[in-house]
């Protein structure tokens, strides 16, 4: 069986920038698909901000395994009812991939409840991305550290929680640090943000971030992420309780009852 990842793009810097277009004609999204897919296990589609539902329907969202976020200058445009529909599949066990400036999308921010901002420079500085956990999955194939010629600097503190673990820290070459690569778990979903991706340089085309994108779908995969709704709470009536009981005290709710939120 493939695992299915569905690439979510905004698609907006494409359109308008031509630095953009140049590096990106058939779309950001486009490019991280065929990183995704290079390998022949990962089947891929892609999603952007302009389709209808953000092209992330019930339907869509039931059939991805893994889902890949990269968003930038139109994070408000992103109704909240789609938002709140992803975290809830999230939350159900569907993997999410979140990308570069994908820190401040409001799924991100809504899943990780803190501010998740951080410093940052456009110099087209040099990255070297150190591998700090070399056994976890994420880093499977990769040496020790890797370079990308360009990148947006991101820096420290990165207003995120502490994370479950911190795969790559990188550095760059106006001498700044950052947790480049942090897992997290929300209900069943498995989280990785990674910092690479800033829209202006070819990062979509490094063979190392290939790897990197490829392990996180695996890993992120979780084969039990079924459609129940995580977020029911349901009313057990006494006489249905594994074992028999009889009430007592003071009773505020009935049998059944669908109980206050
Ligand atoms: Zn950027």
């Amino acid at each position: 069986m493939k695992l299915r990842a569905t690439i979510w793009g905004e698609n907006v810097h494409e359109t308008t920038n031509q630095n953009v277009s140049d590096i990106y004609p058939e779309g950001m999204h486009s490019q991280i698909a065929k990183m995704v897919g290079a390998e022949g296990d990962i089947e891929t589609r892609t999603a952007t901000l302009q389709q209808k539902e953000h092209g992330l329907t019930d339907e869509v969202l039931k059939n991805t395994d893994v889902l890949l976020w990269w968003g930038h200058a139109a994070h408000g445009d992103v109704k909240d009812e789609i938002v709140e529909r992803v975290m809830r599949r999230v939350w159900q066990g569907m993997g999410l991939i979140v990308l570069h400036s994908g820190h401040f999308s409001k799924i991100f921010k809504r899943l990780m409840g803190t501010p998740c901002a951080l410093k940052w420079r456009e110099a087209g500085e040099r990255e070297r991305i150190w591998v700090v956990n070399p056994s976890h999955p994420i880093a499977k194939g990769l040496p020790q550290y890797f370079e990308l010629e360009n990148e947006e600097m991101y820096g420290e503190p990165f207003s995120v929680p502490e994370p479950m673990e911190t795969v790559f820290i990188s550095w760059y070459q106006g001498g700044e640090v950052f947790r480049s690569g942090l897992t997290y778990k929300r209900g069943a979903g498995k989280i990785f943000y990674f910092q690479p991706g800033h829209e202006t340089y070819p990062t979509y085309y490094d063979e190392n971030i290939g790897i990197v994108l490829r392990n996180s779908v695996r890993w992120a995969f979780n084969e039990n992420a079924t459609f129940a709704d995580p977020g029911d709470a349901p009313n057990v009536p006494t006489g249905e309780a594994p074992e028999k009981i009889e009430e007592r005290g003071l009773k505020l709710h009935k049998d059944g009852e669908a109980g206050l939120r």
